[in-house]
């Protein structure tokens, strides 16, 4: 029969500058199966290192420790990990109880790592609380009950997955008598039924309880004796076979860790909401800043869209507010004619603005009047709201009629008031209202009074007005690039009036610039919007480092208990992940509650949430919690065992 435990020439030290203090020295022990083992000595003679050892949660410096025929020097950490699972169960001085969990959820904390199914945990742990008195205490937390309860919470929590050797340090240490008892009683009781038990205590009375007794001297064993009095009958104990050392699924892993970082995230409300909070106003930001950038585009797109499509127009001088251009008179109605003789051209109305003073019955108005041909309306994508549009008879003919927009009917008539057929004066001359056109989806042109009547009624019958036009819009045919047409309509009119004494103005010009400055211009402001969210990322990074170092007792506790270094890793990282994930869902509201208080689409502030920028929000605080949450995760994840328990 092979020993279960087997330590020769096992030596632990430990550097402190240049001091050297040496825990164990030179130390050779075997231990059966089904023993019951004290170990015993004086404070600070090494029974708490030899216990870490033996428990492989530290490792010795030199010599060899072998678990069942295995040299655990050999093993990796996840296959340590693994044996402390299934062969060993912990039970500290201080019992190490996680205060946010329940008795039972305590007690089940081993097999989450086994990869047990919750209902068949939930069943074991009430048992073994059962059995241990706590039946009435299995929803208790550790803060309602008395030191020798929570001690015995922690013996139910090594049983949890079979716990073969049971080590318990200083079992008893914080203990009254009679609750010391009870778990000596127990210990002997579990030792009965097949389990190794070793215990380590300073006080030779408890030690009297085994059936051996190894008395240890500054790192040295210097006795090894058997205990004649001791209960020694046991049973053979069957190893666990419910539990196995393969990897629970990832699925079992994540949803576990989603349940752990939810229990430590609810557990500081507060705290979680501060850390939230960058990321809240990050994914805010990027979203209400998106939304801006594309409502705003939008805005200005309807407004270059109102202009029509491939139009062209020709003004009179060199640009926009040129002073010469009302000197200019060769832009004429000929012009007008030449032009729409060219294949390219569609359709070309000449156009000639005054503004001057309207009159309905004694309500005057200024507004502009346009004298305009009949494709104008079509050209610039203005929509009849009741009535009819003027024709190419209406034109010849001189015809005195007028098209009036959506404003100017309402300050000329009153609410349900049909204009149609009414006659309205522009300066002397009468008008016959033959259509109102339908209101502008752009609210800027919406403002303007615009009336709009044949031009060639407007050079002959209204005073004053000279035989030059103000200006020439020209629809391009369709399949013709606008850019050549430009070209062949500046050649045209040159030769025309024998130099360039006019300009162009073309809407797809615009709209392609604007496009292009508001591509840069949403750019710029995402990526302003993204620093907030790195910014945020920081931030939980920085209180995720802390909070390792807060719970360095429970990363101890998970190790010792089975934890691999991957399940520490996506503890942590989960939890980083959740915190972003449930700030961004809290940003996002807060970014539709800000769009909701600035108004509508239309508004001053227009806002459009897009489906992308929600997600590209949403993802970038996944992966902002995964890049943050990786530094701290991975310090916890790299403690050793023992540096996590001990440390303070
Ligand atoms: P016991 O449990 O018997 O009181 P320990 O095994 O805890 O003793 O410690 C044995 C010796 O090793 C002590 O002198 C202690 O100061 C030293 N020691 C233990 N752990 C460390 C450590 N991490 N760093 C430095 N010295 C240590
Ligand atoms: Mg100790």
């Amino acid at each position: 029969m092979t020993a279960l435990i087997e330590l020769k020439n096992v030596t632990r030290f430990h550097r402190l500058g240049d001091e050297t203090i040496v825990a164990l020295n030179s130390v050779d022990l075997t231990i059966n199966s089904g023993e019951m083992v004290a170990i015993i000595g004086a404070s600070g003679s090494g029974k708490s290192t030899l216990m870490n050892i033996l428990g492989c949660l530290d490792q010795p410096n030199s010599g060899s420790y072998r678990v069942d025929g295995q040299e655990t020097a050999k093993l990796s950490l996840d296959k340590l990990a693994s044996l402390r699972r299934e062969h060993f169960g912990f039970i500290f001085q201080r019992y190490h109880l996680m205060a946010d969990l329940s008795a039972a959820g305590n007690v089940e904390i081993p097999a989450i790592y086994a990869g047990i199914d919750p209902a068949v945990r939930r069943e074991r742990s009430h048992a073994l609380l059962g059995k241990l008195g706590l039946g009435d205490r299995i929803q208790n937390r550790p803060s309602q009950l008395s030191g020798g309860q929570q001690q015995r919470v922690s013996i139910a929590r090594a049983l949890m997955n079979g716990g073969h050797v049971i080590l318990a340090d200083e079992p008893t240490g914080a203990l009254d008598s009679k609750s010391g008892e009870t778990v000596l009683r127990i210990l002997r009781e579990l030792h009965r039924d097949g389990h190794t038990v070793i215990i380590v205590t300073h006080d030779a009375k408890i030690a009297e309880h085994a059936d051996r007794i190894i008395e240890i001297f500054d790192g040295r064993i210097i006795a090894d004796k058997r205990n004649a009095g001791a209960d020694t009958s046991t049973t053979d104990i069957k190893k666990s076979g419910a539990s196995t050392n393969a990897a629970p699924s990832l699925w079992y892993r994540v949803k576990e860790a989603v349940a752990m970082a939810y229990r430590a995230l609810t557990a500081h409300p507060i705290r979680t909401l501060l850390t939230m909070l960058g990321i809240i106003i990050g994914v805010a930001a990027v979203v209400v800043v998106v939304g801006l950038g594309e409502g705003s585009k939008q805005k200005v797109l309807n407004q270059v869209n109102d202009l029509g499509a491939s139009t062209i127009g020709v003004y009179p001088g060199s640009d926009w507010g040129d002073e010469r251009a009302s000197r200019i008179r060769t832009l004429l109605p000929e012009d007008a004619d030449a032009l729409s003789a060219q294949p390219y051209v569609d359709s070309v109305s000449p156009v000639i603005s005054t503004s001057t003073t309207v009159r309905m019955d004694n309500v005057l108005l200024n507004t502009e009047v346009n004298g305009v041909g009949e494709s104008y309306f079509q050209v610039n994508n203005l929509k009849l709201g009741r009535g009819r549009f003027f024709d190419n008879r209406d034109i010849e003919s001189r015809l005195q009629v007028a098209l009036i927009d959506d404003n100017t009917k309402r300050r000329l008539f009153r609410e349900g008031v049909d204009p149609i057929g009414k006659v309205i004066m522009v300066q002397k001359l009468p008008l016959v209202i033959t259509g109102v056109l339908a209101p502008r989806r752009s609210s800027d042109g919406s403002r303007s009074l615009q009336i709009y009547i044949p031009y060639t009624a407007m050079l002959s019958r209204l005073s004053g007005q000279a035989s030059s036009l103000t200006g020439l819009t020209i629809r391009v045919s369709d399949r013709i690039d606008t850019r050549f047409a430009e070209g062949a309509i500046v050649n045209l009119l040159t030769r025309r009036h024998g130099l360039k004494d006019f300009f162009i103005f073309n809407s797809d010009q615009l709209r392609k610039t604007f496009e292009n400055t508001s591509r840069s211009m949403s750019m710029l402001i995402t990526s302003v919007a993204a620093i907030a969210l790195v910014v945020g990322g920081i931030g939980v990074m920085n209180i995720m480092l802390v909070t390792v170092t807060e719970r360095i007792k429970e990363i101890g506790l998970r190790m010792a208990v089975g934890a691999r270094r991957m399940d520490i890793m996506l503890q942590f990282q989960l939890e980083a992940v959740v915190i972003c994930i449930v700030g961004a869902v809290f940003g996002l509201c807060l970014a539709l509650a800000i769009g909701a208080a600035m108004g509508s689409a239309e508004g001053d502030y227009p806002m459009i949430f897009t489906s992308a920028s929600i997600i590209v929000a949403t993802a970038s605080a996944i992966a902002v919690g995964l890049v943050f949450g990786y530094l701290p995760a991975r310090s916890a994840a790299q403690l050793t065992p023992v540096d996590a328990l001990t440390r303070e």
